[in-house]
């Protein structure tokens, strides 16, 4: 493929934007080469500057589950647009989509509207510290919560209950109150608590983890997590802003069955528009400004145009019974595809998969956390793997710590036609 105008634009907008992206995980850093800009998208497929196209399994990482331009979505920003694109005052769309949250959505009595999955997440833990009265919170390696200070944090050397800044920027003094754990083992999880007894407001995980590859959780690993919250009185935090309304209607906590106390939102309540979310039963909720004393505000928060995509995004997952099987029937396709491709190659591999998320890890060694996958990612096969599918014209994330992410908008010969490439491709390997 030739990708003279991307290349063009690229320099143009390295002059200009940090980097050349608003985002760093688009510069394709960890892949090598240049991003390809793209100008239109529909369905399942992206059109690049240069006229190549791609079938899509990034979805603009997660939001747009039933594919690109989906017209109901469309058709209802544009409508909202003509009437204004925002007022700072309070709509009754804002509580229509609330309401439709609330009812899709297990163990939640109210919703706080944000901009982003990033402000989600920080404005939860603001929630959890001020509900409880302690600083501590316990995250996992691997999970990713966006961009704000409290998770910026990795694990320091030695001390097992002790992070440190991975980011310049982020104070020592931040770092301090982050606690870190190995994903899938509770013993750890054990251990970090009975170290800060008293000390700790909440643990947030991604309930399946997406942002190192896709790693469910082992059986019995978020039960384990509830009944440690339950024994040391803090609160449990899904970070479902990827697995919110993908994984089924009522995200991981209704696949599980197990209950958290706080529930953030993003990518898909937004349809592709920036929209996060944060909620929780009215005893925590409650506890937020205006009615408690715990701060948190936005002036674009519950904007028109963004309410009125994420609301007609979830008014079509919610009316159609069988959108969650379909996803899944899909990937589940696609990991066999991937499997008999790969075997017959005799390219080692672990596919890790849940409902409409599916990664691809090439070691043999079972990815189950992050020190896992990035043994498996420090192979170098990922960067050619990535390259070689682009070249055959399918479009996954530039990272291997990534989802890939599957829409209905995805045909069957679609999903044959990506196996066909992952075939030609891993015989390289
Ligand atoms: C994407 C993501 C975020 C951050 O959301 P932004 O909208 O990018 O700020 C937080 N948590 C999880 C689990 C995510 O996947």
């Amino acid at each position: 493929m030739i990708y003279k105008r991307s290349s063009e634009l690229f320099a143009a907008a390295k002059k200009v934007i940090p980097g050349g992206v608003n985002s760093p995980v688009r510069a394709f850093s960890a892949v090598g080469g240049e991003p390809i800009f793209i100008k239109e998208a529909k369905g399942a497929y992206l059109y690049d500057e240069d006229g190549n196209k791609y079938i899509d399994y990034i979805n603009s990482w997660g939001p747009l589950i039933l594919g690109h331009a989906y017209e109901p979505v469309v058709d209802a920003v544009v409508e909202k647009a003509k009437k204004g694109t925002s007022f700072g005052t309070p709509t009754q769309l804002e509580t229509t989509i609330a309401e439709l949250a609330v009812s899709m959505v297990p163990n939640i009595d109210k919703i706080r509207m944000v901009n982003s999955g990033t402000e989600a997440t920080m404005s939860a833990v603001r929630l959890a510290r001020g509900f409880k009265g302690r600083d501590k919170i316990i995250k996992f390696a691997g999970c990713y919560h966006g961009h704000s200070d409290s998770f910026l944090i990795q694990a320091g050397s030695g001390a097992v209950t002790f992070g440190t800044p991975n980011s310049p920027g982020v104070t020592n003094g931040t770092a301090k109150d982050t606690l870190l754990a190995t994903y899938n083992d509770l013993e750890n999880v054990k251990e970090v608590l009975e170290a800060n007894k008293g000390e700790v407001a909440c643990i947030i995980l991604e309930p399946v983890a997406g942002n190192m590859g896709c790693i469910p959780p082992k059986k019995g690993f978020l039960e384990g997590l509830r009944q440690l919250c339950d024994q040391h009185d803090v609160l449990l935090i899904f970070d479902e802003v990827m697995t919110g309304f993908r994984l089924a209607k009522g995200g991981a906590q209704e696949v599980y069955g197990v209950n958290a106390d706080i529930v953030c939102f993003g990518k898909v309540i937004g349809g592709g528009l920036p929209v996060g979310a944060f909620a929780a039963r009215n005893e925590i909720m409650d506890y937020l400004a205006p009615t408690g004393p715990v701060y948190q505000a936005g002036t674009l928060s519950g904007n028109p145009l963004a309410m009125a995509a994420g609301l007609a995004m979830l008014q079509e997952l919610n009316k159609d019974a069988e959108i969650y099987n379909r996803l899944e029937e899909k990937t589940a396709y696609l990991h066999k595809g991937l499997v008999n491709v790969l075997n017959r190659n005799k390219v080692a591999h672990s596919i890790n998969r849940q409902g409409s998320m599916i990664s691809v890890h090439f070691g043999e060694e079972p990815v189950t956390n992050f020190a896992s996958a990035a043994r498996s990612a420090g192979n170098g096969k990922f960067k050619k793997f990535f390259h070689g599918l682009l070249e055959h014209g399918v479009y996954i994330a530039p990272s291997a710590f990534e989802t890939w992410f599957i829409t209905d908008a995805l045909s069957y010969e679609d999903l044959d036609a990506t196996i066909e490439a992952v075939h030609q491709v891993s015989k390289e390997l």
